[in-house]
């Protein structure tokens, strides 16, 4: 992750978008969609490590990776030969038509690395979404019962079905169609927001009840948690919850599912942010984002038992575990597999966790400082109280945005700033991001 092809250090040399990119979005409303969005309509022109370089020639300092893709870094060395000499051999066949060995690799090497001890089979497909409709899917297929619940806050994507899933409504669901049928939502454990002193077990319990009374065990087929909530604002929940909802539903027949598209594959400083928990022990894993470097993939990792309940045909797609996506894919988990990547991610943690904590002990409107790893936040409140401060956040994304560092914002409520960087990026690079980020807490 050291040999860098654009250096890494942020320069801003128009205003943020500059002209070129102002007449780039103008292009654009009149050629794509109103429906996608744009967090900061800076057209980029290449990206490396931390820096992404726009059509105005600003470098930026990337503290998103594309929602947690990029992990191992933009423009990865290994990841780009792995993908160059894939593009020269082979592109597509259609893997339930006639195979091909990577897509086998990267499901051996998710077998192998996912947390739990006893025989795993994958599956292989395009997006985090599709990942966990596949996984809805073969959860009732294992368990021929419907009951899908999953937690205030969460997010699992925009299709039909996982829009269905989202704790929002708006943006994801509003106006488009009935929701999915035989889905709940249960309570999370939000130690910042819980009554004082709730302990994980007791935050578990409450939902249990739910779990119980709203849907009864005789109709729940899986339990569906990110084990640290994404765009919900890196909820990590209290220590005891996941274990003791994981337990409970082991003892009832439900299976457990780990949304793990998000916090996966390196992110917080292990392979998976289940492993953080003793004692939760999910049956399956739904896997995409930082999987492969940028490239589309995703994956349904679990109990073989459960992983083959579906009948031959019934699991599939077209391009599901394309085979350049899938060299991209062995590429990272290769890198993971050699040392450094998830110590990388562990030492930005720390060092942001440090950092902003300072910064909490000096500007009251942080609220909370959270998160492991390379997947940090901060939520923002009124000072003094706990009413979130939406408008804290849009003034210091604008003041980081406009100063040439990248940043997403999350949460039901609009008010946290997420750290989600490339593991490429340097301490100097991030003492640079948090000296902006003062200079506008400072200003508000
Ligand atoms: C992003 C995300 C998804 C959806 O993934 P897409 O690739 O955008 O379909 C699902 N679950 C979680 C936890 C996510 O963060």
């Amino acid at each position: 992750m050291t040999d860098f092809t654009i250096p890494q250090e942020r320069k801003v040399i128009t205003p943020i978008p500059g002209p070129k990119s102002q007449a780039m979005h103008a292009r654009r409303l009149e050629a794509v969609s109103a429906g996608a969005g744009a967090a900061l309509p800076v057209y980029i022109e290449k990206a490396n490590g931390a820096i992404l370089v726009d059509i105005d020639g600003n470098q930026l300092i990337d503290l998103g990776s594309g929602i947690g893709v990029t992990t191992i870094g933009h423009t990865n060395a290994g990841v780009v030969e792995a993908v160059a000499t894939q593009v020269q051999n082979l592109t597509h066949t259609l893997f339930t038509a006639t195979p091909y060995e990577s897509y086998v690799e990267v499901c051996e090497l998710l077998n192998k690395h996912t947390p739990g001890n006893f025989k795993k089979k994958s599956v292989l497909f395009n997006s985090g979404a599709e990942a966990v409709e596949n996984a809805v899917k073969i959860a009732r297929k294992a368990t021929r019962k419907n009951g899908i619940v999953v937690f205030d806050h969460a997010y699992h994507g925009r299709t039909n079905l996982t829009f269905s899933m989202n704790f929002k409504n708006a943006p994801y669901g509003n106006g488009f169609g009935p929701t999915a049928a035989s889905i709940q939502h249960v309570p999370m454990s939000y130690p910042y927001r819980d009554p004082q002193g709730m302990t994980g077990e007791e935050a578990a319990r409450r939902a249990i009840s739910y779990m119980e009374k709203r849907v009864g065990v005789e109709d729940l087929a899986a339990i569906f948690i990110e084990p640290i909530q994404g765009e919900g604002g890196f909820i990590v929940p209290a220590p005891g919850f996941l274990a003791t909802i994981s337990k409970w539903a082991r003892e009832n027949g439900v299976l457990m599912v780990a949304d793990e598209v998000q916090s996966g594959v390196a992110r917080t400083g292990k392979w998976f942010a289940s492993e953080w928990e003793e004692g939760f022990e999910p049956d399956m894993f739904t896997i995409a984002k930082g999987i492969a470097g940028g490239m589309p993939i995703s994956a349904v990792t679990g109990r073989a038992e459960v992983m083959d309940a579906s009948h031959p045909g019934g699991l599939g797609g077209t391009f599901g575990g394309n085979p350049v996506s899938a060299a991209a894919a062995l590429s990272v988990l290769k890198q993971i597999e050699d040392g450094g990547v998830l110590e990388r991610a562990t030492a930005i943690g720390e060092l942001l966790t440090r950092r902003l904590n300072e910064l909490k002990a000096k500007y009251p409107v942080i609220g909370d400082v959270r998160g492991r790893g390379a997947m940090i936040a901060i939520e923002l409140v009124e000072p003094g109280t706990l009413n979130p401060s939406k408008a804290a956040v849009d003034a210091l994304a604008k003041h980081m945005h406009s100063n040439g560092i990248f940043v997403l914002t999350a949460g039901t409520h609009y008010n946290v700033i997420r750290f989600l960087p490339p593991l490429a990026i340097s301490d100097e690079l991030l003492e640079d991001a948090l000296s902006v980020l003062e200079q506008g807490l400072a200003a508000l």
